[in-house]
């Protein structure tokens, strides 16, 4: 009856074509104003039929509007993504939450106060969080937001592997002060990218697609050292491919950035919805432009040897709930 009611309040709103204020979840703390058209995937709005107006020369009073109401729909749980279920709780892994929840519509989930994604399985919801690198072992809570109910995982251990790496051009390893200041710079611009607005999807961006076909020459999570000084770990999945590999979409989606970038080289944002936003870096060149929107597989630019690199591929990077986890994951 309460989902009735929402609907029949959306449905109402539609009519009398007036906004309506629908409570929206916390968003992100970014460093730039949130796109403001950002609602292209919402589901569309209930269907509401009217039927023809009576004749005028009846006398009766004209019937009232009958609302027909279809609820939105919502992302649905792949069946490729059940393998994920209870074996990948681990830092740079992903949670997987069942919410008992009845309701038609999806709850909204927070993890370290940012929102996850959600969907629908049957006669359940499941949440998938992205999990830190970084994170502690042991208990984690996410918390629904409407009713306050908290829900708890454990994270595991996994022990990634070292990676030694030469880097032929030193001040790729040991930034001037120069550089310093252009790392800074940049490095604001790609985490207000990679924390995009929520945005609410009617399908599910996973599982993604594979960009490029190619040999995995460095796996997620590697702890890496270069010219063998200690740097941050392998933040993504390294693909090598020749110069000039066309590069897919790994899902729907707007690009939300583009930079030549210091480390990255020339490089590609794309905020998919729910949370999940993919970054493709080092290409070669670069086919798309900042908001344009893009269809899974589309052709965004092609591989290179851009930013710090020893030999041409492609880093593909993959955030959940502003988290960089294992694109192997929830790749096809
Ligand atoms: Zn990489």
């Amino acid at each position: 009856m309460i989902q009735f009611g929402k609907f029949l309040i959306i449905g109402l709103c539609a009519l009398a074509s007036v906004s309506c204020a629908i409570p929206r979840p916390p968003q992100p703390e970014t460093d730039q104003e949130p796109p403001t058209d950002i609602d292209k995937t919402q589901p569309p709005a209930p269907t509401v039929s009217v039927p023809p107006p009576s004749e005028p020369s009846q006398p009766t009073p004209p019937e009232r509007p009958t609302v027909v109401l279809t609820p939105p729909p919502v992302a649905q749980l792949p069946a490729s993504l059940v393998s994920l279920r209870d074996k990948t709780i681990v830092p740079g892994g992903i949670a997987w939450v069942s919410l008992p929840s009845q309701s038609d519509t999806p709850p909204q989930i927070m993890y370290d106060e940012r929102q996850v994604m959600v969907l629908r399985d049957e006669e359940q919801w499941v949440a998938l969080i992205g999990i830190p690198l970084s994170a502690k072992l042991g208990k984690h809570t996410v918390i629904d937001q409407q009713i306050g109910k908290r829900y708890s995982f454990q994270v595991k251990n996994k022990k990634y592997k070292t990676q030694r790496l030469n880097i032929k051009n030193k001040r790729k390893v040991n930034p001037n002060r120069e550089d310093l200041q252009r790392i800074k710079r940049e490095r604001k611009l790609m985490k207000a990218a990679l924390a995009s607005p929520w945005r609410t999807t009617s399908t599910s961006p996973l599982p993604l697609m594979q960009p490029i076909q190619g040999r995995f020459s460095s796996p997620f999570g590697l702890r890496r050292y270069f010219n063998g000084q200690r740097r941050n770990p392998h933040s993504g999945l390294d693909i090598a491919a020749r110069q000039g590999t066309p590069i897919a979409a790994a899902a729907a989606g707007k690009v939300v950035n583009i930079g030549d970038y210091f480390y990255t080289g020339n490089t590609i944002i794309i905020d998919h919805g729910q949370s999940v936003v993919t970054l493709y870096a080092h290409l070669n060149t670069i086919a798309v432009e900042t908001e344009q929107t893009v269809e899974r597989g589309e052709i965004i630019g092609t591989v290179g040897k851009t930013g710090r690199v020893t030999g041409p591929h492609l880093h593909w990077g993959v955030s959940m709930n502003n988290t960089m986890i294992d694109p192997m994951l929830v790749m096809k």
